[in-house]
């Protein structure tokens, strides 16, 4: 299940082994922009991570033409969320 995209909304993010290696597990993230209105469109993303925890010393970091899906480095919605499950 797939939604749309759309400013304002809190999806959940996936880190990208390799560019976030201390980050565990998802964190949440409000969509910012978006690159068109259907499933298949990218997304920018303002990702809140646990701080320090995480490797970071500020509370957000910005994340650029995301895609969709349940994969690492890509974003999903809570309703489609696999952690868990
Ligand atoms: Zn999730």
């Amino acid at each position: 299940m797939s939604q749309n995209p759309a400013i304002g909304r809190i999806v959940h993010y996936r880190p990208l082994p390799g560019t976030e290696p201390v980050m565990i597990g998802e964190r949440p993230a409000i969509i910012v922009r978006t690159w068109g209105k259907t499933p298949e469109d990218k997304v920018q993303l303002q990702v809140f991570v646990d701080g320090s925890n995480d490797g970071f010393r500020e509370g957000l970091i910005w994340r650029t033409s995301v895609v969709q899906g349940p994969g690492e480095g890509q974003f999903h919605f809570h309703e489609d969320c696999q952690e868990g499950k």
